[in-house]
C-alpha cells in the first residue's frame, strides 16, 4: 500500500519535506478483517494541528505514522459478512491508497444518486455535519436570524450559508479570499451578499453588507474575522468558534480581539465547538441533507487533486486557499 506518512514537524507553513511516501507491505488478511481500495481521501485543515507535538482535542500524529483521516472507498476483500466485497464505506486511516483493519473502523455508506462517492468526506460527511451541527446545536440559530460566516466559500462554509438559509435564516453573508469565490457564494451558495477579505479590513466591510447587525457568527477563521464579528453584533449575538484557520500556520500567538467588552454590553454568547461531540445530530443530519440534494436544494463543490502521492500538496493547497467547497484527493 502506498502510504504519505509525517517525517518532521513544521514551524509555520509546512513543506513537502515534512512528509514522506512509503511503499508498505499488508499482512494477509484476519478473520474479522477487511481491505478496502480507498476511492477518495480527505485533507483538512485539523490536520495541520496535529503535525505539532501539542496537547488538543486529538492527538498529535507520531513521527513516521501514516497521517490518518477521513477516506471513502470500496471493500475489495472481506473477512467479515457485514462488510461484503463491494460495500462502500467510509474509515479514518487517511492517507493511502488501501486500506485494511478490523471491520469496526469501517462504516458502510449508502451511494447517493447524481454524487460522487467523495460527497460522503464532505457535504454528507464530516464538514456538512460540521456545518449543521453549529448552526442547530451551537449557535441556536433562530428564522429570520443574520447569519455571518467566515471562510464561506469552504466545505464548511459552502453548506453552512445553504443549511443556515434552509432553516429559516433572514440574511446570509459570508467572506473568502477571492473574486471568483465571492460571485459564487451569491450566485449558488445563497449567500445574500459576500465580500471579498483581501480588499479592505473585514472590519471596514463587514457592516457594509450587514446594515441591520449581525446575529449569529460561525467562524471558520478566527483573528481578524472574529474581532469584526464582535463589533457588528446585535445584543444577544451567538457564534459558533469552528475554527481559526488564520493562525494555523503563524508562528506568533494571534492577537486576541481588544473589544471583548462587548460581549458584557452586548450579552454575547461565544462558543467553541467539535463536531465530534455532536455525533447525536448525525443521523437526522444525513436524513435532511439527503433529502434537501434529491429535491436539488443543495449544490455542493468538490476540488480533486488526483493522486495519493499529491496528498501533500492538496493539503498546502487547500490551506492557501486553492479550494472552492470541499477539497479531496482522487486515489
Ligand atoms: P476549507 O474548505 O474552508 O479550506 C480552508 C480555507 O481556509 C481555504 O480555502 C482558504 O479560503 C481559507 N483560509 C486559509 N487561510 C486563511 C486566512 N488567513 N484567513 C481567512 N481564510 C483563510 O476547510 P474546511 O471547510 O474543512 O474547514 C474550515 C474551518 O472549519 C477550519 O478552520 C477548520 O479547522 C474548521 N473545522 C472545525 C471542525 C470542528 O469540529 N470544530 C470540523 C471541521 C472543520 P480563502 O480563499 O477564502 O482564503
Amino acid at each position: 500500500s502506498t502510504q504519505v506518512q509525517l517525517a518532521s514537524r513544521p514551524t509555520g507553513w509546512p513543506t513537502p519535506e515534512n512528509f514522506r511516501t512509503a511503499q508498505v507491505d499488508l499482512p494477509d488478511l484476519a478473520d474479522g478483517e477487511v481491505r478496502v481500495q480507498n476511492e477518495f481521501v480527505s485533507v483538512d485543515p485539523y490536520m495541520r494541528g496535529r503535525m505539532n507535538d501539542a496537547k488538543s482535542y486529538v492527538p498529535p500524529y507520531a513521527l513516521g505514522e501514516t497521517m490518518t483521516g477521513g477516506a471513502v472507498g470500496r471493500v475489495v476483500a472481506s473477512g467479515t459478512a457485514d462488510l461484503p466485497e463491494g460495500t462502500l464505506v467510509v474509515h479514518n486511516l487517511g492517507w493511502r491508497d488501501v486500506a485494511q483493519g478490523p471491520a469496526a473502523e469501517f462504516r458502510a455508506v449508502p451511494e447517493v444518486p447524481g454524487a460522487p462517492n467523495s460527497v460522503h468526506l464532505g457535504i454528507l460527511g464530516m464538514t456538512g455535519l460540521t456545518a449543521y451541527a453549529g448552526l442547530v446545536d451551537v449557535a441556536h440559530l433562530q428564522e429570520g436570524d443574520t447569519v455571518f460566516v467566515s471562510g464561506a466559500a469552504g466545505a464548511v462554509g459552502t453548506a453552512v450559508g445553504q443549511i443556515a438559509r434552509l432553516l429559516g435564516a433572514g440574511r446570509v453573508v459570508g467572506s473568502a479570499g477571492s473574486a471568483e469565490k465571492v460571485e459564487l457564494l451569491t450566485s449558488k451558495y445563497g449567500y445574500d451578499a459576500a465580500v471579498n477579505y483581501k480588499d479592505a479590513p473585514i472590519r471596514e466591510q463587514l457592516p457594509t453588507v450587514v446594515p441591520g447587525g449581525v446575529d449569529v457568527f460561525f467562524d471558520n477563521v478566527g483573528g481578524d474575522h472574529l474581532a469584526a464579528a464582535i463589533d457588528t453584533f446585535n445584543p444577544h449575538g451567538r457564534a459558533a468558534l469552528c475554527g481559526a484557520i488564520s493562525a494555523y500556520n503563524s508562528t506568533e500567538r494571534a492577537a486576541g480581539p481588544e473589544n471583548l467588552f462587548q460581549l458584557v454590553a452586548k450579552k454575547l454568547t461565544l462558543r467553541g465547538f467539535i463536531v465530534g461531540d455532536h455525533a447525536h445530530l448525525a443521523g437526522e443530519f444525513r436524513e435532511r441533507v439527503t433529502g434537501w440534494f434529491a429535491e436539488g436544494e443543495i449544490v455542493f463543490d468538490e476540488t480533486v487533486v488526483d493522486g495519493i502521492e499529491n496528498s501533500v500538496e492538496a493539503f498546502l493547497s487547500m490551506m492557501r486557499g486553492a479550494n472552492t467547497g470541499k477539497m479531496v484527493v482522487r486515489v
